[in-house]
């Protein structure tokens, strides 16, 4: 009888994670992860950070090298699936090999978001998404400034605080009216616009990049709809990203425009093939609507419950999603996700460098932000994980020990019930 064999694409966050949850679960068939990506399996989150401070710092592996062979992972590194062949029950490599296959998962994730104006491409613009990316955006910052980023989504933002931290001029250009207001609502923006405005970075918002002024294949000024010219020795783009669902065509799974739609255990259109982590489209108990969470804790998390699945022990998942994003000296840290139509409750005193945000739905905690409030952000995990009823004005008051307000909280009708 052929062994069972399990190809996972992707050896990042989601993939890793299947791998070794697969072994934890003593799943005895071959077990190969596949990655474009010529590097040992690393960290994305510090190529935005550590890898850019100007300390020099290397790549963080996501597992020691030798836990790789322990667990009998075969890595196929700088390799790229091409397709599937669903006939043979084999998946194709660039190389031309081929590997059996009866489980798949594509944990393929999502490519950064490329302008469509000429010189988009050109030596001095970059679209950060993996090491040589980070690498060449690293080279480019220690010439020194302008930097010019597009785009003031969290990636946007950390790369501005990088490079003010590193004494560049730094100008962020956000099409929306107010950056992050769709992702944290406009109380917790203002604090973190407010927080870079105090670093010294020129925010420009409700405008787009019209076109770029070059000369050969560097990128001097960036012309802007309003009209307006920036000067700049380097840009980077972080305009959004699309989800990698090449392989849907040979595989025949469904698509949608968030990715793969997976069922709650990870399961595509096709039952055996499985997709995890920011490719894989969820209808997630957190989402107001089917949606992608692009998070390192979420990809590693539905890695783990899809691994498990495979493996033979079916785990749904359905956590609050966790997301952190290092702004300067502070940590900015997200468990839920926030919606237009909850209350907003700021702690009193709050600061950008330092505050504290609930968001209740029908008076329960459904989700929390922070900067600065490792502590509180650990409490407050549990309280959106046991969605606790809570009083807003109390929450409101910073002198309020969150963990007092995790006991069960009697409300009017369980009052009358107990008579
Ligand atoms: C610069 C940066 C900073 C970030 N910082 C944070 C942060 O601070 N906090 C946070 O919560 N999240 C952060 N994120 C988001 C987080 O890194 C992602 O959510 C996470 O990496 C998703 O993991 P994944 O395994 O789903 O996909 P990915 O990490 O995108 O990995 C997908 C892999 O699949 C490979 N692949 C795709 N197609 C093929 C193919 N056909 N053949 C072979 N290989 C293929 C790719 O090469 C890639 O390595 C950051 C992301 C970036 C880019």
């Amino acid at each position: 009888m052929r062994r069972s064999s399990c190809v996972i694409v992707g050896a990042s966050a989601a993939g890793i994670s299947a791998a070794v949850a697969m072994r934890r679960l003593d799943y005895r068939g071959r077990i190969t992860v596949v990655d474009a990506d010529p590097n040992p399996p690393y960290e994305r989150p510090p190529l935005s950070k550590s890898l850019l401070d100007g300390t020099a710092g290397g790549l963080v592996p996501i597992l020691p090298w030798s836990t790789y062979d322990d667990l009998e992972i075969d890595l196929r590194l700088g390799e790229r699936v091409t397709a599937i062949d669903l006939g043979a029950l084999q998946v194709r490599l660039g190389g031309g090999d081929r590997l059996d296959v009866d489980r798949l998962v594509l944990a393929t994730g999502v490519t950064a978001r490329r302008l469509t104006v000429p010189h988009a491409d050109a030596d001095n613009v970059v679209n950060l998404r993996d090491a040589a990316d980070a690498w060449r955006l690293n080279s480019l910052l220690t010439r020194g400034g302008p930097l010019v980023v597009i785009g003031a989504g969290f990636i946007g933002l950390e790369l501005a605080a990088v490079a003010r931290q590193r004494g560049i001029d730094v100008t962020v250009v956000e099409a929306q009216p107010h950056p992050l207001a769709h992702v944290v609502g406009s109380e917790v923006a203002s604090l973190v616009v407010d927080l870079h405005h105090g670093h010294g970075v020129r925010l420009i918002t409700g405008a787009t990049v019209e076109r770029f002024v070059a000369t050969g294949t560097t990128v001097e000024q960036v012309v802007l709809s309003t009209g307006r010219r920036i000067d700049a020795a380097t840009v980077v783009v972080g305009v959004g990203v699309e989800p990698r669902t090449e392989l849907a065509a040979s595989a025949r799974v469904d698509v949608d425009r968030w990715g793969f739609p997976v069922n709650e255990f990870g399961q595509t259109s096709r039952a055996w093939i499985f997709a995890a982590g920011d490719v894989a489209s969820q209808a997630h108990p957190h989402l107001p609507a089917r949606g992608r969470l692009e998070h390192w804790d979420v990809a590693q998390r539905h890695g783990e419950a899809v691994g498990s699945t495979v493996a033979g022990e079916p785990v749904r998942y359905r956590e609050a999603p966790y997301a952190w994003s290092d702004q300067y000296t502070g940590t900015l840290q997200i468990v839920g996700r926030p919606r237009g139509t909850d209350q907003v409750v700021l702690r009193r005193g709050a600061t950008p460098e330092r505050f504290l945000a609930f968001w209740l739905r029908d008076g329960r905690v459904g989700a929390v932000a922070g900067m600065d409030a490792s502590r509180e952000i650990g409490v407050a995990r549990r309280m959106v994980a046991a969605n606790v009823l809570v009083d807003s004005d109390v929450l409101a008051d910073a002198a309020t020990d969150l963990r007092g307000l995790l006991k069960p909280r009697r409300t009017r009708t369980t009052e009358q019930l107990a008579g």
